[in-house]
């Protein structure tokens, strides 16, 4: 690890001015905020990320989770992912969310880990993490050591010629399916972004990950509203039952009445360069009978467009089933 000054942050503004100093917030910066420390220092140690100074900012007031006035919840960024997943609002009205939370990483971890160091945490592809191997991600135009490499793992959705890296969140899947939007303090000023916005796509810039730009620091993520009558769930299938990242899941917000599909929203994981709202799935849904027909109808139209590599075809059919299981456990209980 290179040698890096450490600050720590009394005030948002200071955080703000800190980082402005910075060329860049994507993958290069100079200066990083560290919060649960979870992904960033694994990446320091690996010189992965080799800021020039670490700007702590676990002193700053975000850790909040409150109602707002218009029946949704704003989760501060600092919001320790297990204080949201047992948070009593967030398991009665968004379960999908408390769920996705539970199912990764470990006790401990998620002890740490907080909610806008989730939404930044890196992929998993193992040539992003090892300085030997080109990658693009991390080294503009150096190659893509994936593509025709060990690729079991990465994305079959939103992949292209020079990265394939899946977004490996389970948080960010369930608050795509819950529609958030996530606030921001910059340079600037203040800004909403909503998680659909916040995350590009590779293309021909894989180190750009995100909107963010020099000096932005996420304050915090406002859920809407449940719609009345709605049930959530996530789903998540992995390679063991624990401390394992997704393979394929699917995060899902759904109202049925009569029989039919009123209000649905869905969202896949493990198969995606960004955390994945599947619109086609929901397309196939809305207005018809939640029934096993519909279904499987929807998932073939969730991954009309998967792109798989030499290792990962299977994950086609898996995520199929994966939102046909989900699909099925979330309507019966609706
Ligand atoms: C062994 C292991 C297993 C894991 N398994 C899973 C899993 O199954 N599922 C899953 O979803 N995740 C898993 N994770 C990932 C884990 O969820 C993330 O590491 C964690 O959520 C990151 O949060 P953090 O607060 O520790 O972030 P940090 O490491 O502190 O920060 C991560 C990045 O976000 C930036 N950042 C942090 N907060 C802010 C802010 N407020 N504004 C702007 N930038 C900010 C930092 O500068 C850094 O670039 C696993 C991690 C490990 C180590
Ligand atoms: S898939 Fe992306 S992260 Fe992995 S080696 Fe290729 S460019 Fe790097």
């Amino acid at each position: 690890m290179d040698a890096f000054q450490f600050n720590r942050a009394a005030t948002v503004d200071q955080a703000v001015q800190s980082a402005a100093k910075s060329p860049t917030a994507q993958q290069g910066a100079d200066v990083r905020f560290v919060a649960g420390g979870t992904t960033l220092i694994d990446l320091m140690k690996l010189n992965v990320e080799r800021p020039r100074e670490v700007v702590d900012i676990n002193g700053l007031p975000l850790d909040k989770i409150e109602a707002t006035p218009a029946g949704g919840l704003v989760i501060g960024a600092l919001a320790r992912n297990s204080d949201v997943a047992h948070h009593p609002t967030v398991q009665r009205d968004y379960a999908v969310l408390s769920q996705a939370l539970l199912s990764g990483a470990s006790p401990q971890l998620r002890n740490m880990a907080t909610t806008g160091g989730n939404l930044l945490q890196r992929t998993r592809c193992v040539y992003f993490r090892d300085t030997a191997h080109a990658c693009n991600k991390r080294e503009p135009g150096s190659g893509c050591s994936a593509i025709g490499g060990h690729n079991r793992t990465l994305a079959i959705l939103g992949t292209s010629k020079d990265c394939i890296a899946t977004n490996p969140s389970d948080q960010n899947v369930a608050l795509t399916a819950l529609e958030a939007t996530i606030q921001i303090q910059g340079a600037k000023g203040q800004r909403s972004v909503t998680i659909h916005d916040f995350y590009l796509l590779p293309g021909s810039t894989p180190h750009r990950e995100t909107v963010l730009e020099p000096g932005d620091i996420i304050t915090s993520v406002t859920l809407p509203a449940p719609a009345p009558g709605t049930h959530s769930l996530y789903l998540k299938l992995r390679d063991r039952a624990a401390y394992e990242f997704a393979l394929a899941s699917a995060a899902i917000v759904v109202q049925v009445s009569s029989g039919k599909i009123q209000h649905v929203r869905v969202a896949l994981g493990g198969v995606g360069t960004r955390p994945w709202r599947s619109l086609e799935a929901e397309r196939a849904l809305q207005g018809h009978a939640a029934d096993a027909a519909t279904f499987r109808r929807a998932a073939e139209a969730a991954l009309k467009d998967a792109h798989p590599a030499s290792e990962n075809a299977f994950k086609v059919e898996l995520s199929k089933r994966c939102l046909v299981r989900a699909l099925t456990m979330s309507t019966k209980t609706a």
